[in-house]
């Protein structure tokens, strides 16, 4: 008996319906999002700080102190190119999504970086957030449309960083390639 060939895709209506609960500590972040902040807390074991901040250190498990303002910028800590598209998707790719290490933070948050051309995207990358205008504001990371380059007195980039050659830094300011 010759067994048929092995089924490789099949077409499926699929629908999926969440309910996200963010818990006490998040709840604290995704509030502070409607205002513009962005707020971190510190574990009083460990020292590490959390933006978002969950109630308790992932590490030691001690309850995290009281929550604090962080200025917003921070650096690109890793990164990939979306390139292919998708049913929902919102932006023509190709685009960038990122992992963003806030300044005073340890932990990470993932944003679109754009008003750079993807190829520009570097590892260190200074952003600062992009927010919505008053009446967008919400509890949600969709409070900050994107993340965009931090001007430096080089251009933009990880200029300040040892090693990091000035000369062949971009001499134009953010938002020379969008397309
Ligand atoms: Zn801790």
């Amino acid at each position: 008996m010759t067994l048929p060939e092995p089924v490789g895709t099949m077409a499926s209506p699929l629908r999926m319906d969440y309910t996200y609960v963010a818990g006490a500590g998040r709840s604290v972040f995704l509030r502070g999002l409607a205002q513009r902040r962005l707020l971190a807390a510190r574990c009083p074991g460990c020292s590490r700080v959390y933006s978002p901040a969950p109630e308790l250190c992932s590490r030691c498990l001690r309850r995290l102190g009281p929550p604090f303002e962080l200025t917003g910028r921070g650096e690109v800590s890793t990164f990939c190119v979306v390139s292919f598209p998708f049913p929902g998707q919102v932006y023509k790719p190709p685009y960038v999504v990122a992992h963003i290490r806030l300044d005073g933070a340890d932990t990470r948050l993932m944003h679109l970086v754009r008003e750079v051309a993807p190829e520009r995207v570097t590892i260190g990358l200074r952003v600062e957030p992009v927010w919505v205008d008053d009446d967008e504001l919400d509890t949600s990371t969709t409070s900050i449309r994107y993340f965009r380059p931090v001007p430096t007195r080089f251009g933009w980039g990880p200029s300040e960083a040892p090693g990091y050659d000035n000369n062949s830094a971009p001499s134009t300011a953010a938002g020379s390639a969008d397309a």
